[in-house]
Order: structure tokens, then C-alpha cells, then sequence
């Protein structure tokens, strides 16, 4: 209420997320939030993707006071805005299943029951895009990997972003031009597992809104121009007891413990059905092809970036595994609740992983990886959404109620681009037959 004051707030944002990770908020003048703390906000669950039926639908938003912050970019006239992100409550005053945020709360429950808490650090890659009219993919400059200005046309644009991020209370370590033009990424420290999904939530319309501001358009699409690379963010995972980072054992390969190896095993025997959370869109599969550092493989292996999973170099309190497959349409709350149960399935039963592949697998003909034993992530959403259906612990993990309207909506996805008739379709076909 201090900050309230001195800040002179006038409207708070009340911020929840649907079922694809998509923002959603109703804001509130600063003189209902003694209201909005003691009862809730209601609202409309039917017209939010993934929540209630029409006949159930009365919902209520409980802001989680750990998450106020000033939106720097709202300013208007010495008044400020704020947000906070919500927990979805029933009207009966219980936490809602379908809740994305109260999924991976559920999970971290588990893990906690344990002795763990689970560490995140996603790296989200974006394009920027000219912002002509409709849904051009006009790449706002020509830049590559690591360059610099004047070939890297967006420096002033991530500084800003970059600025805003740190307002909000982000801890930025990096921000870089990335492989494909117009293609960028920003790094923000990892944290637990729950501040850092509400971080990406808030990192993809902070980066969204300024690029705007700039007359630009940020997208997290995870593929938009064929031959490019794609988008991804990856996911550093390490699980603490008592401070301490239970991957970390410097007698082992590569320093990690056989707590680390086991979480490992567990995300490979679950990565099929991880990876309909993971990676959401019909588009998402067109990323996860040979040649571009995006996963293909079912695999593990030390600094090698043709495999799924990477134990990247850094040791000790670092020690982490890089799960490299999601990219980030996904809806993080979820995504991170996939991988926690997962490996935590993998440290229960104890699952090996089996010999790392310190290979290029890009390179490995059909009968190569046969004999190795290597499966493939799924390679379409379809094939994606058959391996959740059949994956008892991620379901169990995600919960009935969004497993269901993971699987209706992706089906139906599925089924609409399948009857489409692409402009490929035509280009190829329509001469020559
Ligand atoms: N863009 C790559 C991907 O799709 C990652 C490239 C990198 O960060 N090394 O995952
Ligand atoms: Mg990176
Ligand atoms: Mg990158
Ligand atoms: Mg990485």
C-alpha cells in the first residue's frame, strides 16, 4: 500500500493466464484491491480457451502479492499502473484444475514432499519483424549470431526491453543478436520454477509491448521462415535440497549425480508426451527438424547441441541440465510441470539414461541411429497429442481437466491445418498435374 502511495498508482491489472499461456487481466482502480484480496475478482471462466463449461462458469481471481509490480511503460500524467498475477479460484472457493499456475503449484507440492525445489532458467529466442499491415514476416534487420550495430538494427530496441525488464524486477545476464535475421534473445537468471513461468508470461508482453512501441513486431512463433532458424527456449533444470544442487557430484562424468541422471532418464522416457506441452502449435514441429540446433532426437549428452538434453559446462552450484526442445509458444506453467514430473518419475524408479551421445546426430544415417537406439521426438502435433494420451504420469501430472482441453484443442488444431489447402499445395501441384 506504501508503493501504492508513493508511486501514486491508479490501476491495478489483475493478470491470470488461459490454457496456451496466453495473458489475460481485467483491471481494477486501486480502490477496489482491498476487495479484490479479501473476496476476489469474478469473472466469466467460459470465455477464457481451456477453462470452464458455460454452465459452470463463475470464477475468481486471488491476487498473489509477490507478484506486484509497476508496469513502467503505463506512466501517464504522475499516475502509474500495476499488475498482479492471480490464482484462479471456483466460485465454491477452492483452487481451480484447470489452472495452469496451480498445475505446476500442484507439481512443485510434489517435488517439495521430496525435498526439492526445482530451479528454472528458460532462454527465450523472438524475431523482430517490419511492421507492415497483417502478418508480414519482413525481418527488421540482417543481422547474425552475436553481431553487433549497424547490422544489429535492434540494439536500442532490446536495451529498452531490457531496462523495463530490470524495473520489473528482472535480473537480465544477457541479451544478443541470435542465428537468423531479425532473430534475437535475452537472458534472465534462473530462480524457482514459479516466479520464473510468471517471469516468461511477463517477458513475452514486455518484449512484445516495446517492439510495438518501436513500431515493430515480436514474435515468439516458434518457426516463422522456412529455411531459418527457429525459435526456442530452452529450459536449464536443477533441483536444490537445503540449498544445495542436488545434480552437482564432482566424481561423476560430466559432475552430475545420479539424482541428476535419473531426472535425466525420466525426461527422455517421457519426452514424447512433454513435448505436446512443450511445443503446442501445428508450427512448433516445423522447428524441430535436422540442421538449425533444435532437437530431433531422443537424446542426452554433454555439450553437444544436436541432442534433447545438453549438460552444459558450468559445475558446482551451476550444475544444470539444458532440456532443449520447448520452444516458447508453449505455456510455461505447464511445460514446467511436464518436465518436473517427469524427472522426478526418472528419480523415483531410478531410470538410467543410458550412454550419453556426444555426437552430431544431425549427420547419423536412419540405420546409425536404429542401431544406437535413438527415438525420434514426436514430429508432428498429432503424433504429439497420441504420446500424452498414452502417458500416464504426465497426465496425472497436468490433471484431467487440461489434459482433455489440451487434447480437444489440439485435435481440432490438427484437424483444421490438415484439411486446409496450403499455398505450398498449389505452388507444387497445380501446373504440373
Ligand atoms: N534457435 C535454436 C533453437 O531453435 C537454438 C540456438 C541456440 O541458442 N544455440 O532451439
Ligand atoms: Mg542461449
Ligand atoms: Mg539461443
Ligand atoms: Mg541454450
Amino acid at each position: 500500500m506504501e508503493i501504492i502511495r508513493d508511486r501514486n498508482v491508479e490501476f491495478i491489472r489483475l493478470q491470470f493466464t488461459d490454457i496456451q499461456g496466453i495473458v489475460k487481466n481485467v483491471a481494477i482502480p486501486v480502490t477496489q484491491l482491498g476487495k479484490a484480496f479479501k473476496t476476489g475478482i469474478s469473472f466469466d471462466g467460459s470465455s477464457i480457451e481451456g477453462f470452464a463449461r458455460i454452465q459452470e462458469s463463475d470464477m475468481v481471481l486471488k491476487p498473489d502479492l509477490d507478484t506486484f509490480c509497476i508496469l513502467p511503460w503505463r506512466s501517464m500524467g504522475g499516475t502509474n499502473e500495476a499488475r498482479l498475477i492471480c490464482d484462479v479460484y471456483t466460485s465454491k472457493g477452492v483452487p481451480f484444475e484447470g489452472d495452469p499456475r496451480y498445475v505446476l503449484k500442484r507439481n512443485l507440492e510434489v517435488a517439495a514432499k521430496m525435498g526439492y525445489t526445482m530451479n528454472v532458467g528458460p532462454e527465450l529466442e523472438f524475431f523482430l519483424f517490419e511492421r507492415e499491415n497483417g502478418s508480414g514476416t519482413k525481418p527488421h534487420d540482417f543481422g547474425g549470431y552475436f553481431d553487433l550495430g549497424p547490422v544489429d538494427l535492434a540494439e536500442d530496441v532490446k536495451r529498452e526491453i531490457v531496462r523495463v525488464l530490470i524495473e520489473m524486477g528482472f535480473t537480465v545476464e544477457a541479451a544478443h543478436h541470435e542465428v537468423a535475421r531479425g532473430q534475437h534473445e535475452i537472458d534472465f537468471v534462473y530462480d524457482e520454477a514459479l516466479r520464473n513461468a510468471d517471469k516468461v508470461v511477463t517477458f513475452k508482453y514486455v518484449t512484445k509491448t516495446i517492439a510495438l512501441k518501436n513500431n515493430l513486431r515480436a514474435t515468439f512463433m516458434p518457426k516463422p521462415i522456412y529455411g531459418q532458424a527457429g525459435s526456442g527456449m530452452h529450459v536449464n533444470i536443477s533441483l536444490f535440497r537445503k540449498g544445495e544442487n542436488t545434480f552437482f557430484d564432482p566424481e561423476r562424468p560430466y559432475n552430475l549425480s545420479d539424482v541428476g541422471r535419473y531426472f535425466v532418464g525420466g525426461l527422455l522416457e517421457h519426452a514424447p508426451a512433454i513435448t505436446a506441452v512443450a511445443n503446442p502449435l501445428i508450427n512448433s514441429y516445423k522447428r524441430l527438424v535436422s540442421g538449425f540446433e533444435a532437437p530431433v532426437y531422443i537424446s542426452w549428452s554433454g555439450p553437444n547441441r544436436s541432442s534433447l538434453i545438453r549438460v552444459p559446462a558450468a559445475r558446482g552450484l551451476s550444475t544444470r541440465i539444458e532440456f532443449r526442445s520447448p520452444d516458447p509458444s508453449c505455456n510455461p506453467y505447464l511445460a514446467f510441470a511436464a518436465i518436473l514430473a517427469a524427472g522426478l518419475d526418472g528419480i523415483r524408479k531410478g531410470i538410467d539414461p543410458g550412454e550419453p551421445l556426444d555426437l552430431n546426430l544431425y549427420g547419423l544415417s536412419q540405420a546409425e541411429l536404429d542401431q544406437l537406439g535413438v527415438r525420434m521426438l514426436p514430429s508432428n502435433l498429432h503424433e504429439a497429442l497420441v504420446a500424452l494420451e498414452e502417458d500416464k504420469v504426465i497426465r496425472d501430472a497436468l490433471g484431467e481437466h487440461v489434459v482433455n482441453n489440451l487434447l480437444r484443442l489440439g485435435k481440432l488444431e490438427w484437424r483444421n491445418y490438415n484439411t486446409y489447402v496450403h499455398q505450398w499445395e498449389i505452388d507444387r501441384y497445380i501446373n504440373i498435374i
